[in-house]
């Protein structure tokens, strides 16, 4: 037996989430085969090797490369057939968890999604996974031969081990039921550094008072190389674009650092970022919720802090 890592690519770029998901595959012991669908840079799928995989399958078709999601799920299934494998991981995207649970489905495996470590496999196999969007852990047992497991972001750690893989071409069987939706067009968010894969993210809130200052947001997030996002009421008064938008109801993120700027801590901002490694928050009113959520607050007026700590960060460089 063995497990697949479904691995996400991004204009050929394999995905930093999906280096995650092979490594929390490689920690379950079993021999890993990492599956790429449609096109991908050679060098990103010679890499996969140093995160675990002995063998990448990748299927070059590039009618892959377009997320259709009956086909991702068709040839996920395909493939834990012919790998004889028995649990699949996918990291959480809105493509892979959909997929994920349709592959669930077509192969009558258990499925946990959100999942946020590594299996306790001492008295069955059972996961923990976040619930009530981050307000609350569940335990769950797997109970079928079959298991499709979704994690979320920092539920592995990101190990390199020095291994290298076997690169095989891989051919699934594909019809037209396939692919009955067309994707007609997508837009890209803008951006240096795209909010969901950040490292470090430098949100704003409604205590920056208004478009024309978020300048002093950009700034820190250049000087740090990282994403800019905001609070819900920031993006629908149009001070920034709706992908920005994080929390409850947008985008959720996990990243290494996340810094608040002027934003309350209000539970539904809470949900998007309470899987940060760090939170700092800079908020001029010492009782904001925010801060109860802090690992390190600035009680200050963001006016003022902002120039110094761009500043001392350049200079620290
Ligand atoms: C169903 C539902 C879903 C929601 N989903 C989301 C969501 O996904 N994401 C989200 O963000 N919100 C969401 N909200 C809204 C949420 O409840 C809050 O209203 C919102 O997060 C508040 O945004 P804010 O902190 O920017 O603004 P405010 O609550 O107005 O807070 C502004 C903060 O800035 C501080 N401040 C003011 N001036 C300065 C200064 N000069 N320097 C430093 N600090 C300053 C203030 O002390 C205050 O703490 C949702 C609400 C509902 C009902």
């Amino acid at each position: 037996m063995s497990t697949i890592a479904f691995i996400e690519t991004s204009e050929g770029k394999v995905k930093k989430s999906s280096l995650e998901a092979l490594c929390y595959a490689h920690a379950l012991g079993k021999p890993v085969t990492a599956l790429v669908l449609g096109p991908a840079d050679e060098s990103d799928l010679k890499s996969l090797g140093n995160y675990g995989a002995q063998k990448v399958l990748h299927a070059n078709d590039a009618r892959l490369g377009q997320g259709v999601l009956q086909a991702y799920a068709s040839v996920l299934a395909q493939a834990m057939k012919d790998e004889n494998a028995d649990v699949l991981i996918l990291a959480n995207s809105s493509l892979a968890t959909t997929a994920a649970a349709k592959v669930a489905v077509k192969l009558k495996a258990s499925f946990a999604s959100n999942v946020t470590e590594l299996p306790d496999t001492s008295n069955g196999f059972v996961v923990r996974k976040s619930i009530y969007t981050g307000k609350a852990f569940s335990w769950v047992e797997l109970k079928s031969d079959k298991k499709v497991i979704v994690i979320r972001k920092n539920a592995a750690e990101l190990k390199e081990t020095g291994g290298s893989a076997e690169i095989v071409s891989y051919s699934p069987t594909l019809t037209d039921a396939d692919f009955n939706t067309t994707i007609t067009g997508s837009e890209k968010a803008t951006g240096d550094v795209l909010l969901p894969e950040a490292e470090i993210v430098v949100s704003g809130g409604r205590g920056l008072k208004g478009p024309e200052h978020w300048g002093l947001i950009e700034d820190l997030a250049k000087s740090l190389h990282a994403a800019t996002g905001c609070s819900k009421p920031v993006s629908d008064m149009g001070w920034r674009p709706h992908h920005e938008h994080v929390g409850q109801t947008g985008i959720k993120v996990a990243p290494q650092l996340y810094i608040a700027v002027g934003i309350s801590g209000a539970i539904q901002h809470l949900a998007g970022v309470n899987s940060s490694k760090c939170i700092v928050v800079i908020n001029k009113d010492a009782e904001a919720p925010f801060f109860k959520a802090a690992d390190y607050g600035i009680v200050g007026d963001a006016f003022d802090v902002l120039p110094k700590l761009t500043e001392a960060i350049k200079q620290s460089k």
